[in-house]
């Protein structure tokens, strides 16, 4: 895997694809910076070696050029972050980028325009691809958010670099988190499969069966198992289609040797609402017009058990609607549990969706080995596929 550390970068122009796909408020500022942030150590490296950057990204989903959806909004922020001026470009191709190009000197950094103002980004065209390509000496791929997407700027560029590409560090280190929990783990292996879902989570779960010793199941996923195991489940989220894949997965997880966790108590509901009534019950007896929308104390102590003896953890998906404080008890005290496994030598991965923005809800993002930055590109590795970003590096 090449790195940014295989690379001298004094006076080479590096082509950088980060994701600065930040969230932006009405008046177009930046409200988390995380994005920038994760992106500044490559981008500080290559300047400290005596490099320029030219950084392209996305922003949003725009339909053409719009101007709501212009890098041109956070380009102060960038600024603030990185602590280096940072020169805007209003295009990605064309006259004025060869220009500023031309004209940048070892320790500055151009940001361009957003790639998806054209529609042959996403559709991974050929000739835009060169056409960006002819910036930088030097193309890093940095952005795992897209790393799953066959983009002409994530994936299609890296064939004019045939010598000349590696990954920004970013990057690096979400590829090697995921290869300290799925391939180069220590054991006992650890998943936690939240969320809504068991559709959503089957990929996973068919690929890291073999792979871990215990996986937990909580969240609205939890009902399609206990129907399946002919518990009562009242009015809770269930995915009636799935009942047979949800024996199939108890089947070989127990073929496998992994334990499979299941919740034994749920705090229930007469409404999916904050101020609803509620009932402790075990998690096969739910009565009517109720429904599971959290784990209780029994379930708690027990998933906190089988995680501190864990070496290694993955966490995919809350445990409860977290979003609703009144049902957030049992994803906070699974981020408990998780930190403290952590301090006590463990490797933990939070990733994909729901889980990130629990651990950065609930304090937990700095007592964790690592958070993923990428939703998509998370759930696409978890599920053991080459992302095509990765691919275009290695290959
Ligand atoms: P996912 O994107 O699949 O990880 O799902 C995350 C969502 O699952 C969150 O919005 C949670 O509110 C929701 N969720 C968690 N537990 C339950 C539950 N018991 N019933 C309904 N929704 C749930």
């Amino acid at each position: 895997m090449k790195t940014l550390n295989d690379y001298n970068f004094n006076n080479q122009k590096a082509l950088i694809r980060v994701d600065f796909n930040v969230p932006l408020n009405t008046d177009f500022e930046v409200t988390d910076a995380t994005r920038i942030q994760a992106a500044k150590p490559t981008i500080i490296k290559i300047l400290e070696d005596g490099g320029s950057c030219i950084l392209m990204s996305h922003l949003g989903r725009p339909k053409g050029v719009e101007d709501q959806y212009s890098l041109r909004h956070i380009v102060d922020k960038v600024t603030e972050v990185l602590g280096v001026k940072v020169t805007f470009v209003a295009d990605c191709i064309g006259d004025e980028v060869a220009t500023a190009v031309a004209k940048l000197q070892p320790g500055e950094i151009l940001l361009l325009e957003n790639l998806r103002f054209y529609g042959e980004e996403k559709s991974g065209d050929v000739g835009f691809a060169e056409k960006l390509a002819a910036w930088g000496d030097v193309y890093v791929n940095d952005a795992f958010g897209t790393a799953h997407r066959a983009h002409a700027s994530t994936a299609v560029i890296a064939q004019f670099f045939p010598e000349h590409k590696c990954f920004g560090s970013l990057l690096a280190q979400e590829i090697d988190s995921i290869d300290k929990v799925l391939n180069n783990s220590e054991k006992p292996v650890t998943a936690i499969l939240g969320g809504a879902k068991v559709s959503s989570k089957i990929g996973i779960v068919e690929n890291i069966l073999e792979k871990v010793d215990h996986i937990i199941i909580g969240g609205g996923m939890t009902f399609t198992f206990i129907k399946a195991l002919g518990g009562a489940i009242g009015n809770s989220l269930v995915e009636d289609d799935k009942l047979d894949l949800a024996l199939e997965i108890l089947e070989k997880a127990k073929a496998n040797n992994t334990e499979i966790h299941l919740p034994v108590d749920a705090l229930i509901a007469d409404a999916f609402a904050n101020d609803a009534n509620t009932q402790l019950v075990a998690t096969n007896e739910i009565p009517e017009g109720w429904m599971g929308l959290d784990v209780g104390p029994g379930t708690t102590k027990k998933f906190a058990e089988v995680i501190a003896n864990s070496k290694t953890i993955l966490w995919n998906g809350p445990l409860g609607v977290f979003e609703m404080e009144n049902f957030s008890k049992g994803t906070i005290s699974l981020g408990e549990a998780i930190a403290t496994a952590t301090a006590n030598g463990a490797f933990s991965l939070v990733g994909g969706g729901d889980s990130v923005a629990a651990v950065k809800q609930f304090g937990f993002a700095d007592k964790v080995s690592y958070v993923s930055t990428g939703g998509g590109a998370m759930l696409e590795s978890l599920e053991g596929k080459t992302l095509p970003g990765i691919e275009a590096i290695i290959g």
